[in-house]
């Protein structure tokens, strides 16, 4: 993948931007009080493939880009 962001000295994902358009919010009502935590959070996609949960910045958190 010729557009894949670099990775910091120990692996850690460079790229901080959501991919636009596919941020996912998580809708935990259906799924039981077992999961309410997770309810609202916000999750997007990077280009390095990663799904990662959003900042309330809307900046993606420091992820590491799946291994391959
Ligand atoms: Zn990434």
């Amino acid at each position: 993948m010729a557009d894949t962001p670099a990775v910091t000295a120990d692996s850690y994902c460079t790229n901080t931007a959501p991919v636009p358009g596919i941020v996912r919010t998580v809708n935990a009502k259906n799924t039981g009080p077992k999961f309410f935590h997770l309810h609202g959070r916000r999750y997007d996609a990077c280009w390095c493939g990663k799904e990662v949960s959003l900042t309330e910045r809307d900046n993606l958190r420091r992820h590491k880009p799946p291994q391959e």
